[in-house]
Formats: C-alpha cells, sequence, structure tokens
C-alpha cells in the first residue's frame, strides 16, 4: 500500500504515528476497507483524543491508501484540535442540523468491508448502516486488540506505577485496624491511599468480608468486619491513564476454621499458572494450570471465573486468560492471575497480580507480598 502522508510526519515523541500506521496496515492485512473508531480506549490508544461518547458523531476513518480523517462535531472543533489527535490528523467538522452518517458514507465505498469499535452505540452503528446499506460490518476488536495487546515500553512504565502504587496501599492498609469497621469505611481507606500513591482515578474498591467474600465482585456496604473473618480486597485505578487491579485475601485477628487450607490452595495455583506463563504458550493454558492446582484440592466448581484477563487502558480486555481461548502468548502482553475459590456462607479466597510477558517467562507488576496478612 502507499503509506499515508499525513501521519509520517514527525513524530513529537509520540507513540501515535506508530499506531495509526500499525491500525490502517492491520485494517488491510484482515480485508477491510475502512475501521471506525468511535470514542473509546481504542480512541485513545490510537491518536490520544480522549472524547466523551456522545450521541454527536465522532468517528475516526481509517482506510488503506489514505489519510486519516477524525469526524467531529462542530462545536467539538477546539478540543479536537488541542488533543494529539490535532496534530496529525486532518479534521471533518459537521454542524447540528447536518447528518453526521452522509458525511461519513462520503468517505468510504459504497460496498465495503467496515469494522466498527465495539463499544460503539447502537445509534451510531445503525447510522452507518442506514447510510452504507451495501457494506458489511464486523467488530474493530479484530483489528486494534493485535495492536493493543503488546504493551510498549512507556505504557509498560505506566502500568508499572500503577500496580507499585497498587501494592504500596495495600501494605499500608495492612497496618490499620478492621475489627469492627464497616466494609465501606475499609474502602473509602483504600481510595484514599491508592490517591495517595500515584493514583489519578479511583475505579473500584471491593471488601468483602465474611460470607460476602463468597461473591467475587462484592459491592462494600454497611456490614461490620469483626475479628476472626476472612476480608477479600480487590481494588484498583489508573495512573496515566492505565489500570491497576490488585487482590489480596487477608484475615482478622486469625484465620475462621478450614480457611488456611484454602487460602494456600489459591496461592499455590496462582503460582502455577504464573510459572506456565511465556511466551507460544496458549492463553487458556495458564487457566488450566491454577485450575488443575485447584480441582486436584476438590474445589473445581467453587473456582467460578476464568484465571484472569488482559489489562492496560481498560481493566478488562484482552487477552482473556480462559477455557477455549487459543491464543498464544507474547512478549509485552499484560494481564491478570486471579484464581478464586468461594465458599457460599463461609468466606472466599482470591489473589490477582498484574504479570506481564516477558522474552523467556513471566515478570509480576504487583510484588506485595502473597503471605497470608493478618491485620488487627
Ligand atoms: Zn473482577
Ligand atoms: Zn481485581
Ligand atoms: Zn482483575
Amino acid at each position: 500500500m502507499s503509506e499515508p502522508a499525513a501521519i509520517m510526519r514527525p513524530d513529537m515523541g509520540t507513540p501515535f504515528g506508530d499506531r495509526l500506521l500499525g491500525s490502517i496496515r492491520a485494517t488491510e492485512r484482515a480485508g477491510l476497507d475502512a475501521l471506525l473508531v468511535t470514542p473509546s480506549a481504542d480512541l485513545i490508544y490510537l491518536c490520544g483524543y480522549d472524547a466523551p461518547p456522545f450521541e454527536r458523531l465522532t468517528c475516526l476513518v481509517l482506510r488503506p491508501g489514505a489519510d486519516p480523517v477524525l469526524l467531529v462535531p462542530e462545536l467539538e472543533r477546539p478540543r479536537a484540535t488541542a488533543s494529539p489527535a490535532g496534530e496529525r490528523i486532518e479534521l471533518a467538522a459537521w454542524r447540528d442540523g447536518d447528518d453526521p452518517y452522509a458525511a461519513l458514507a462520503a468517505l468510504l465505498p459504497r460496498t465495503a468491508r467496515i469494522a466498527v469499535t465495539d463499544t460503539a452505540w447502537a445509534v451510531h452503528l445503525l447510522g452507518f448502516q442506514r447510510a452504507v446499506p451495501g457494506a458489511e460490518w464486523s467488530a474493530g476488536s479484530s483489528v486494534v486488540s493485535s495492536l493493543r495487546v503488546r504493551k510498549d515500553p512507556q505504557e509498560l512504565e505506566l502500568l508499572s506505577r500503577a500496580a507499585r502504587g497498587a501494592d504500596e496501599a495495600f501494605r499500608r492498609l495492612c497496618d490499620q485496624r478492621m475489627d469492627g469497621l464497616r466494609e465501606e469505611e475499609v474502602a473509602a481507606s483504600l481510595d484514599s491511599l491508592l490517591r495517595q500513591f500515584g493514583h489519578d482515578t479511583v475505579e473500584f474498591t471491593i471488601v468483602a468480608s465474611g460470607p460476602n467474600g463468597a461473591s467475587p465482585h462484592h459491592e462494600p456496604g454497611a456490614r461490620p468486619i469483626r475479628a476472626g473473618e476472612g476480608v477479600v480486597l480487590d481494588f484498583g485505578g489508573t495512573v496515566g491513564g492505565y489500570c491497576s487491579d490488585i487482590s489480596r485475601t487477608v484475615v482478622v485477628e486469625r484465620p475462621p476454621r478450614g480457611f488456611s487450607h484454602v487460602y494456600d490452595v489459591v496461592r499455590e495455583a496462582q503460582e502455577a499458572a504464573f510459572q506456565a506463563v511465556r511466551p507460544g504458550v496458549a492463553a487458556e493454558e495458564v487457566d488450566a494450570a491454577a485450575r488443575e492446582i485447584i480441582a486436584m484440592a476438590g474445589y473445581a466448581d467453587r473456582f467460578v471465573h476464568r484465571t484472569g484477563h488482559g489489562i492496560g487502558l481498560e481493566v478488562h480486555e484482552p487477552p482473556y486468560l480462559v477455557s477455549g481461548n487459543r491464543q498464544a502468548l507474547e512478549p509485552g502482553m499484560c494481564f491478570s492471575i486471579e484464581p478464586g475459590i468461594y465458599l457460599e456462607g463461609r468466606f472466599g479466597v482470591r489473589i490477582e497480580d498484574i504479570v506481564t510477558v516477558t522474552e523467556t517467562g513471566a515478570q509480576r507488576l504487583n510484588r506485595a507480598t502473597r503471605d497470608l496478612e493478618t491485620v488487627p
């Protein structure tokens, strides 16, 4: 293909030129005529424009052999121009009262194979389909994921900083009293600790005490935490746009009956999955490594979720470590390893680290202790 001229401009130290070129090449390799990117993590990744998803259409149009075009509402033109996208991408604006889908169709062939951002609003996809009725549509993740799954050094640095901040928040939390506090009070402490240790935003703070620990995505509430209970902590936020996500399970004063054995099984499963990670291994094999340990201990049906998910600009993104995913691991991929055992009415245990695939194996980005911590 002929290289589009505009995005070859000097790069000013940002990765967006390479990413735009990479995605145009991937679009061509996939036999597609266009990739339409609406406001999303994909848009931020490709051109640095963090636009809010709205009913007014914003759409980056990528086509093999052509310069990228960013279609924006006229009133958002200044905002788009001021973003990194404004440095290298031709902007086309439409005004309220115009048909933005007709403006988009003018950039596309009448019969085309077009991929669209996975999270595009249905109302926009319906508009696209009306405007280009002869086209064949597919999910944009098939193109953009192949780029986003391999993190570059700058992304790895932000993910590492986020992980270290989450580690430090956990360390400090372990010095604080939990006995007698409500789950939501501990969640508030986690929130301020994450910010104290470098997080720009806090996205979730799961604090699941006693029997609530058996619900993997428990919403922290007014339940008072008591001595002799386990507490599942799963929290994260963002640093420079990149996510942290860590789980640790602690006990207050002393473990409940049967807890220590379950904890050891989960810890061993987490380690086995980590040891299974290296380039070329299928994602599902990492899941199987954790699952085998838990199954041997008799808890196969109590491990009710996949072993992990990719992480980056989004807290859940490809690759998914799940049975059936034969995708081969590659250096630079980052994902969670988070096996758990959930015993209804009693307690749950989950241990989660973010890891990255290296040339020869794997490295943990989270370094917080996986020894069972006892808190006052
Ligand atoms: Zn989760
Ligand atoms: Zn988590
Ligand atoms: Zn996770």
